[in-house]
This record gives C-alpha cells, sequence and structure tokens, in this order.
C-alpha cells in the first residue's frame, strides 16, 4: 500500500469514472435530506459546512462536478440540516484511528498508518462491537473504513437520543478506561476492563512505561507475562506483588485504554464523519461500508486509479 495522496486528477477520475452513489450505505440514503454534509475542497479541512442535499441525484452530481478532496455526513439527523437546528437524534459513532492508537505494533510515526496498525485499529473495532452487543444488548452496528482506521456506527433507537454525558459514559464502558470496583468479577464491566487493560500492557513498550515507571519499568517488563497472567484473572493482589505499586498500573493502563478511540468523536452529537463510498484523499484510499468486519482486507478499499495506475 502506498497512503499517498490523491492528485485533483485522480479524485475527479474517481468520483466521474468509479464512485457509485449506491454504495452510501441504506441507512444513509434513506434519511439523506435530514443530514448534514460537510467538504474539503482541497485538503485544508472541512470548512464548508452546513449542506443539506434533498435526493441522491443532488449530491452525486456535486461530487461529480467538485471532487472534493474530502466528503463528511452528520451522525445527526434534523429537521434544518442547513441550519443544524431541529436535532433529532445522532448515531452513536465510535472512531478507531490507526494513528492515534495509545501503543503503536509498528513504527509509525506521527500521522503515519500501515498495514500493521491499521490490523490492530480493525481488530479493536472488533471487541468494541463484541461489547456493544454482548455486554449491552445493541444490534444494529454499521462500519465502515475510513481510510485510516475504521469507524462504527450504533443505529439503535435506545442509544440515538442520548446526550453528551452519556455517551462519554459509554466510551468509558466499552474501552475500560475507569478501574472496576471488584476488578475479578467474572463478567460485565470488570471483563472489559481486564481484556483491554490486558491488550494495552501486552503491547507496551519498556520506553513508554519508563515514562510513567521510571524505577519500575524493568521489572514491569521482565514480570510481563505473569503480570498479564494475573490481570487477565483479575487477582490484584498477585500483580502488587509481581510489581509493587499495581494501583498506579492500573490506572496508566486505564488512562491509555481511554484511547483506543477517539472519545470526541462519540460525545460530539453534531460530528460529521466520511461518508462511506467516497474518497480519503490524504491517503488515496476508499472510505468503504463494511459488511464483514471479520474478514475484511484493505484490497477492498484501494481506489482504481492506485490499481490501474
Ligand atoms: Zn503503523
Amino acid at each position: 500500500m502506498q497512503f499517498r495522496k490523491a492528485t485533483p486528477e485522480e479524485r475527479k477520475r474517481f468520483y466521474q469514472e468509479e464512485w457509485n452513489k449506491h454504495e452510501i450505505p441504506d441507512f444513509i440514503q434513506q434519511t439523506l435530506s435530514l443530514r448534514e454534509f460537510g467538504f474539503d475542497p482541497d485538503g485544508s479541512g472541512p470548512n464548508q459546512r452546513y449542506r443539506q442535499f434533498f435526493t441522491l441525484e443532488q449530491l452525486s452530481s456535486y461530487l461529480k462536478s467538485n471532487f472534493p478532496f474530502s466528503v463528511y455526513v452528520s451522525v445527526a439527523l434534523y429537521e434544518q440540516p442547513s441550519r443544524r437546528a431541529g436535532w433529532i437524534k445522532s448515531e452513536l459513532a465510535f472512531d478507531v484511528d490507526a494513528k492515534d492508537l495509545p501503543v503503536k505494533p509498528c513504527s509509525c510515526g506521527q500521522g503515519e498508518v500501515c498495514e500493521c496498525c491499521l490490523e490492530e485499529a480493525r481488530r479493536v473495532v472488533m471487541l468494541l462491537s463484541d461489547v456493544l452487543s454482548s455486554d449491552l444488548g445493541l444490534r444494529d452496528l454499521r462500519f465502515s473504513y475510513s481510510g485510516r482506521g475504521f469507524h462504527l456506527r450504533v443505529l439503535d433507537e435506545a442509544v440515538s437520543k442520548l446526550e453528551q454525558n452519556e455517551r462519554a459514559q459509554l466510551v468509558s464502558y466499552v474501552t475500560g478506561s475507569v478501574i472496576p470496583t471488584d476488578l475479578s468479577f467474572v463478567l460485565g464491566y470488570s471483563k472489559v476492563f481486564r481484556e483491554f487493560a490486558a491488550r494495552t500492557l501486552e503491547r507496551l513498550s519498556e520506553e513508554k512505561l519508563k515514562e510513567v515507571f521510571p524505577k519500575l519499568a524493568q521489572r514491569i517488563q521482565e514480570k510481563k507475562r505473569e503480570v498479564l497472567e494475573a490481570l487477565r484473572r483479575g487477582r490484584r493482589e498477585e500483580i502488587k506483588r509481581l510489581v509493587g505499586k499495581e494501583e498506579k498500573l492500573l490506572e496508566f493502563l486505564a488512562k491509555l485504554n481511554a484511547g483506543w478511540v477517539d472519545g470526541r468523536v462519540t460525545v460530539d452529537v453534531k460530528r460529521i464523519l466520511r461518508l462511506p463510498s467516497t474518497l480519503h484523499s490524504g491517503v488515496s484510499m476508499k472510505c468503504v461500508p463494511i459488511r464483514d468486519i471479520e474478514n475484511f482486507s484493505l484490497d477492498q478499499a484501494i481506489p482504481k486509479f492506485i490499481l490501474e495506475g
């Protein structure tokens, strides 16, 4: 994968020859006129907002004649999208961005992504969906590849009217970013916390540990396998015996856990997210809706101008 910027000619070719309006997910097509659209015309940022389209044809002809750098759509439905007024409801959205993972499995620098961290992001989004469906009973989950990571939209009515602070609580729950009162409880939140904390610790480098535990980092690293085992079983006393400051370690892991998703996206009921089917011009990848997240491969997101040159 090259993950390079698309030229204006390539964007034009994409929207005029490859893009298909029917690839926009049904749940967006059906509510198109109630959503706010936003555009980044040239890579300078999504500065054209408050756009409304009444039909798919209108949107289609706009994209074909303007071939914007990026296209966004609101998670919210409004009575008057062009004024962002008369809020009706919002999808509950989660954004797992490979470039912002709290611990990286690769050597990507700031703002970069590779196949390895994208795969990590895919696994995190699967974990989230598991918690949302098994623990919270949510059913209508829609995935998309965003170009640099994954979006998960929950459409269930049960969450569509939630406000900012309630959404913030859900982020904390599904990422395990608060230490549970009983670490060993077999199911529910304790289990979510243990799973995410173990995932985070497993991937932590000694270097990163040193930032918070200058003296203990080496010992934690040496005993990692045993600490992980104790963490997975919820044995707090055992963690304490192995490395001492167990409270501080759990706090550190909880804080890092919060970073697996971009919480600002989830709490913002007026957020705009990349429109599935359109082009992420920063990396020349298609933002695609995903039916089967378990078997998703990046090949499904490569535009023709990259494949065919
Ligand atoms: Zn990477």
